[in-house]
């Protein structure tokens, strides 16, 4: 990963150039900055040359991991220990200011700089700028996410063999991981959620100790991280013969994903996938129990920018990776997503976990 070009690009960009220093302590932002992978750091970012702060137990993995950033290892907290190195430079040159990630640091932590920083450094609130550097993946970033897809697709053969009447939700999550984990994932993406019978119908469902039923929708959304980069999909199959309106909703949900899909091109705002499906679920008459959004970038983070909801602006460039998830949701009766990973291509977009969607009877 070519980390200078990105820290330097960071440091061109309209809102970090009004900064003498930007303090990155979202971690994943710090490690699609420097590399850094571990759980406590801070990276200084400056024009001067940028500085990363850790604590003991990383020397070792910072010195490996970490480029584009001279390495200091600290007793105290990173955020303090940067505080300390900003109060050194502010000796020399008085009303500095340090940009922060407002949505990222606590109140706590936000405390400490004033206290340790003022009247010397001002603070200068910053509100998502890195993350929107990460909507688009360059090539290294894309080969990952691809690897972690394939993995990914490949769960849910791992569950399949065992629906049927009777096996509870977290056997059936507990072979997809353990498949993740075979496959070399570091870990799930998020908790692996079945939602089986009734329970489809809760959007986020975490895998529970409740059965199979004999007939009803059985839904799977999952995912692994694989070298850093998430993968994220959902599948619903059904268990016993389907009832008209299951059959209904299930093609309903496959023609609002499609449509959804086939909006996904570079130019287009966001707000117009949602739409897409939107639309189509509305001429069902199914609108009001689609309560979600239509889906969200991926990368580093699970949940990422863009959002692909109704109303955003955001506009699709070639190289963003987005989820494409519609639902369905009937109270007590079941529910029904779909979703796929898609990359933004030149002309559309290719879909990363492409299975088959007709409608899995088992
Ligand atoms: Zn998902
Ligand atoms: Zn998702």
């Amino acid at each position: 990963m070519d980390y200078r070009t990105r820290q330097n690009q960071l440091l061109q960009s309209e809102e970090i150039s009004k900064c003498d220093v930007f303090l990155v302590t979202h971690l994943p932002n710090v490690r699609y900055l420097c590399g850094f992978t571990g759980s406590s750091g801070v990276l200084a970012l400056a024009p001067s040359g940028s500085v990363f702060f850790t604590d003991g137990r990383y020397t070792e993995q910072a010195r490996t991991e970490v480029a584009g950033a001279r390495v200091v290892i600290v007793r105290k907290s990173p955020l303090a220990g940067a505080a300390e190195w900003l109060l050194r430079s502010a000796r020399r040159k008085s009303g500095l200011r340090a940009g922060i990630e407002s949505e990222h640091l606590t109140v706590a932590s936000r405390a400490l700089l004033m206290r340790l920083l003022s009247p010397r450094l001002r603070l200068r609130n910053t509100a998502g700028v890195v993350e929107r550097r990460r909507m688009v993946k360059d090539a290294e970033e894309l080969a990952r996410i691809r690897a972690a897809a394939k993995l990914g697709t490949s769960l849910l053969q791992a569950a399949l063999p065992l629906v049927r009447p009777g096996t509870v939700e977290t056997t059936l999550a507990a072979e997809m991981e353990y498949a993740a984990r075979q496959g070399g994932a570091e870990e799930m993406s998020f908790p692996t959620i079945v939602a089986a019978g009734p329970r489809s119908a809760l959007p986020h469902a975490h895998a529970s100790a409740n059965p199979v039923p004999r007939r009803g929708f059985v839904l799977f959304d999952f995912g692994v991280i694989l070298a850093g980069y998430c993968s994220d999909m959902t599948r619903t199959v059904h268990v016993g013969r389907p009832t008209a309106e299951a059959r209904r909703v299930y093609q309903a949900v496959l023609e609002a994903q499609l449509a959804a899909i086939a909006a996904v091109r570079p130019g287009v705002a966001v707000g117009e996938v949602d739409r897409a499906a939107r639309n189509v679920l509305r001429g069902a008459g199914l609108a009001r129990y689609f309560t979600h959004s239509t889906g969200h970038g991926v990368g580093l983070e699970i949940h990422e920018p863009p959002r692909v909801a109704a109303g955003q602006q955001e506009r699709l460039q070639p190289g963003m990776v987005i989820t494409v998830e519609p639902g369905v949701y009937l109270a007590k009766r079941g529910g029904v997503r779909i979703e796929d990973m898609v990359v933004v291509t030149g002309s559309g977009c290719e879909v990363l976990t492409s299975t088959s969607k007709e409608l899995i009877v088992l």
